[in-house]
């Protein structure tokens, strides 16, 4: 049995296909877009195309993320907030607290010991402290997403960035860039902004180790390093950190799929 999860996020969409005893054989991921239901077609059969099967071998699929009523191919539909309780408890199973940033929003989540939420809190308001906020500091400098996170490490002297706000943050970075100030610095002061941000939202659900870092902005090394480093405690993040509300979503469609083979045999 194969069991398919599908995290439509607002800037990028991601599946998982799971195998019946719950590992992942295949994953997908798109920019989201304008076309939601396109982005969702789209990642859907890469994921089939990786696992080299057809859409009816899929036995269940729960959709998840912001446009998770777009996919029109989902059995279910399920909150990103549950998805990725119970998928970050898949991949570390200590997991009791998350933050989840991702390119419009952040998130930290309270998880019991079987990944069940128990508290969560967002910024869904603004850009600031989420990826977006990273990715006009990329732009303005001239660096590509990849590397933002690497060039921040090199740094001796941060700089203090004032602006939390993304359109001003842009202005400010021109302007210390102006003033000769080392790419490094500037960058390295941008990761602090966010990891201050996240520190906040944290201690508002209670941050109780272990943390798990989940989203698309988790790839980036140099995020992770300034949240060490504010936070003063280790922090779970994968290669498959993005992914995480997917995978959720494909652990809640094995259960499911579990239940109707159970009721129909
Ligand atoms: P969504 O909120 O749509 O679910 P994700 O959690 O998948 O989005 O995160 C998308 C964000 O992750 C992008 O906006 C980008 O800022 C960031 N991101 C993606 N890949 C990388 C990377 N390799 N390095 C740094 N940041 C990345």
């Amino acid at each position: 049995m194969i069991v398919a999860g599908v995290d439509v996020g607002s800037t990028a969409t991601k599946s998982i296909l799971l195998n019946e005893n719950g590992e992942i054989i295949a994953r997908g991921l798109t920019h989201t877009g304008a076309n939601v239901v396109k982005a969702a077609e789209r990642v859907f059969n890469q994921a089939l195309k990786m696992a080299d099967v057809e859409e009816w071998d899929i036995a269940y699929t729960v959709g998840t993320g912001y446009g998770r009523f777009r996919v029109p191919f989902g059995d279910t539909q399920i909150t990103e907030i549950s998805c990725h309780a119970k998928g970050a408890h898949y991949l570390h199973p200590g997991t009791r607290t998350i933050l989840d940033i991702g390119g419009q929003d952040t998130k930290a989540i309270k998880v019991g010991p079987k990944g069940e939420v128990i508290d969560f809190c967002m910024n869904d308001k603004c850009a600031a402290g989420t990826g977006k906020f990273l990715e006009a500091a990329a732009k303005v400098m001239d660096i590509s997403l990849d590397d933002l996170g690497v060039i921040s490490l090199k740094s001796k002297k941060p700089l203090r960035i004032t602006n939390v706000c993304t359109v001003f943050v842009e202005s400010e970075i021109i302007s210390h860039l102006a003033w000769g100030k080392k790419p490094e610095d500037i960058l390295r002061g941008v990761h602090n902004s966010i990891s201050g941000r996240s520190s906040s939202l944290l201690r508002r659900v209670g941050l109780e180790p272990e943390l798990t870092f989940t989203g698309g902005v988790s790839k980036n090394i140099g995020m992770v390093a300034a949240l060490k480093e504010k936070l003063k405690l280790k922090i779970n993040a994968t290669e498959d950190s993005q992914y995480t509300g997917a995978i959720g979503a494909a652990l809640f469609a094995l259960e499911r799929a579990s239940i109707k083979s159970v009721t129909t045999n």
